[in-house]
């Protein structure tokens, strides 16, 4: 950019002095010629003094139009330099990061400084903003919303991450707290409901439809009526639970004692309320909400083997996690939305990537900034405290309250300087086990030969003795375009397949990503997906005929996602341990997303945002809001 400007600026330089020196030489021309008329003839001196005064007018013309022709290169010139400061300044507000630098014009201090812009930094952030703190979210990568950005190819618009959302569009105490953010924002989400999505399991492909009732006509048909009477069993059990494990809304949590006036004190008639109502032995099945799920179906004695499948499938989606690791609240919570009356599932309309552009006009709309290409490089601590980040280019970002990172904890470990924290912090991080990574495809393709009832999402599943989490096992697809038409282009359809959590990293570990070797086996372990894709999809689809398709690796994973070893998140198993609060033993760094308490998917990174933001304001703020969005 700067080559070009001084490349400019000396070529209208070289112009200018041309010019001059073309116009004085043809000025000093003429009155050399008149000089040599004058000594030829002795001409009379009215004659000279006329010629004199010629010679005299035509120098002065001379310098005229030089110093015209100067002013007029000058002002092009100025023209030329003031377009060239507009183009900077263009780009500089639609993408350049180092110009904004170079120029000096970014403000380079922030009350707080969210690292990330994924879901839960993107709440975070934009509650903040909410909050009117000053708040700058950086973020590494050109696309906001990590795992759930979205990416325009060839006018197929494809979602990277999740596509399966509940609950968008509920408000209200109850609502999921993806849900509340958006309302405490002033944002909506236009979304098709729908309530259904193919299943292919050994024991055959059916569609399975959410409710309380249509699931048990799939169940008759495909595991028999004992596995109805133990899923009956299970609902009755767990479905009066929900009213404890939704009792406080998430947008109330915050993570210090202040939590007692905004959660505790506010909700303890509804709380009262909804333990009278579920009974003595209702009120003691609410102990185990922080229990392992497999310890309630357990102690219903539920043995049929299709239902506990079924269990493990579903915990295994929403958290990383089979049925004896994940949280009972959290399997009771989906159990809410999905199997009361009236229940849908919902898909935004322009996509997962509308969900992110949601978060970020309520962030900006409340004046708080997006930075995207601005990778952290260091968290800056001085005195013990987290001050601020420095980015790749060097630029230091002062956070006059805290430092929030919405990286996984690994990454966020390798942010800050050695010894900055406590040996044995370190090494619960570096011990936390962590999920698999994934696999990956994207697909463009003609609508023709494909069902006009085609579901939106299909999940296979192979071999139920290999168990859920197995690599190669399982693969869901999404085609939200069967929804959204507007996601493709006229006629066309776009796809996502993936292998959830289960592709191990170390098969891909080290290789070079334009090797043979990782060619190969790029093609090797997406032929699972294929397979799937062409038994969801039918005879009428044809690989060969895809417009796009994009094969995507643990590698892939990693770099876009910026996720140490490509990893869904901490695999913690409730029972086992639990995922960490939001504070740090470093002052003024907390930490959101799903390598915090509540943990993986969407609504919980959303209330692992919401809860770091009302953390770092006053109870009275806090309230306030609670107050303006009526919970
Ligand atoms: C394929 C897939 C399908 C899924 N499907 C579903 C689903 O259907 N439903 C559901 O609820 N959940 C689903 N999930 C899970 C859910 O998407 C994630 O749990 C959630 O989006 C994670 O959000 P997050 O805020 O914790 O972090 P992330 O999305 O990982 O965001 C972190 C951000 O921080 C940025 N970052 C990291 N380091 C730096 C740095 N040094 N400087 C600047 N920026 C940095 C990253 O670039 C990234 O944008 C799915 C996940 C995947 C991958």
């Amino acid at each position: 950019m700067r080559e070009i400007s001084i490349s400019t600026l000396t070529l209208s330089w070289s112009h200018l002095l041309l010019f001059a020196s073309i116009s004085l030489h043809f000025v000093l021309g003429i009155s050399g010629d008149s000089n040599s008329s004058s000594t030829g003839a002795k001409a009379e001196s009215h004659t000279s003094s006329s010629k004199t005064g010629t010679k005299v007018i035509l120098v002065l013309l001379g310098f005229g139009a030089v110093a015209g022709v100067s002013f007029f290169l000058y002002k092009l010139w100025q023209k030329k330099k003031r377009d060239e400061q507009y183009a900077r300044l263009l780009k500089l507000f639609e993408e350049d990061d180092e110009l904004e630098v170079e120029l000096g014009l970014r403000e380079s201090e922030a009350d707080v400084v969210v690292i990330g812009s994924g879901i839960g930094g993107l709440c975070c952030g934009a509650l903040l903003a909410r909050y009117d703190q000053d708040v700058v979210v950086l973020e590494s990568h050109d696309h906001p919303g990590g795992a759930a950005h979205s990416f325009e190819i060839k006018g197929y618009k494809f979602d990277s991450g999740p596509s399966l959302f509940s609950g968008l569009q509920s408000r209200g105490p109850q609502a999921n707290p993806l849900a509340q953010v958006l309302d405490a924002l002033g944002e909506s989400l236009p979304c098709k409901k729908y309530d259904s999505w193919m299943v292919y399991l050994p024991e055959g492909d059916f569609l399975s439809r959410i409710g309380p009732t249509d699931f048990f006509k799939d169940l008759e048909k495909y595991a028999g009526p004992s596995a109805v009477q133990e899923w009956e069993k299970l609902l009755g059990a767990i479905l009066p639970l929900s009213t404890a494990a939704m009792a406080l809304p998430p947008l109330s949590i915050r993570g210090d004692l202040g939590v007692l006036s905004t959660a505790a004190a506010r909700y303890a008639p509804s709380l009262i309320k909804s333990f009278i109502k579920m009974g003595p032995k209702g009120a003691l099945g609410a102990t185990k909400l922080l229990r392992p799920f497999s310890e309630i179906f357990d102690s219903l004695e539920l043995k049929d083997p299709f239902i506990r499948n079924w269990i493990d499938l579903l915990a295994f989606l929403l958290a990383g996690v089979k049925s004896d690791g994940i949280l009972s609240a959290e399997m009771i919570y989906m159990f809410a939305e999905w199997y009361k009356p009236g229940c849908t599932l919902e898909y935004p309309i322009d996509g997962s990537g509308a969900v992110v552009e949601a978060l970020v006009r309520g962030l900006e709309k409340f004046g708080g900034r997006l930075s995207l290409k601005s990778h952290v490089e260091n968290i800056v601590i001085e005195d013990g405290k987290a001050v601020g980040v420095k980015l790749k280019n060097g630029q230091f970002i002062r956070a006059r309250k805290a430092v929030v990172s919405n990286a996984s904890m690994w990454d966020t470990l390798k942010l800050l300087p050695p010894g900055a924290l406590p040996d044995s912090y370190v090494k619960g991080v570096n011990t936390t086990p962590q999920c698999e990574s994934f696999m990956h495809l994207h697909l463009g393709f003609d609508a023709e030969g494909i069902a006009d009832d085609l579901e939106i999402h299909h999940i296979v599943v192979n071999d139920w003795d290999r168990g859920v989490d197995a690599d190669q096992n399982v693969v869901l697809i999404s085609v939200p375009s069967v929804l959204s038409p507007n996601l493709a282009p006229p006629g066309k359809h776009v796809l996502h397949a993936y292998c959830p959590g289960t592709e191990p990293f170390s098969l891909w570990e080290g290789l070079d990503r334009r090797s043979a070797e990782y060619k190969n086996l790029k093609s090797q372990r997406s032929e699972v997906m294929w397979r799937a894709v062409e038994r969801a999809l039918g005879p009428g689809f044809k690989r060969e005929k895809c417009e796009v398709s994009l094969v995507g690796t643990p590698l892939t994973h990693q770099r876009f996602l910026r996720r140490n070893r490509g990893t869904y998140g901490p695999a913690i198993e409730a029972g086992k341990g639990t995922f960490p609060g939001h504070s740090t033993p470093i002052p003024q760094l907390l930490c959101c997303g799903d390598s915090t308490f509540p943990g993986i998917g969407v609504p919980a990174v959303a209330a692992s945002g919401a809860i770091v933001a009302n953390s770092l304001v006053p109870v009275s703020k806090h309230s306030q809001l609670l107050d303006a969005i009526g919970l």
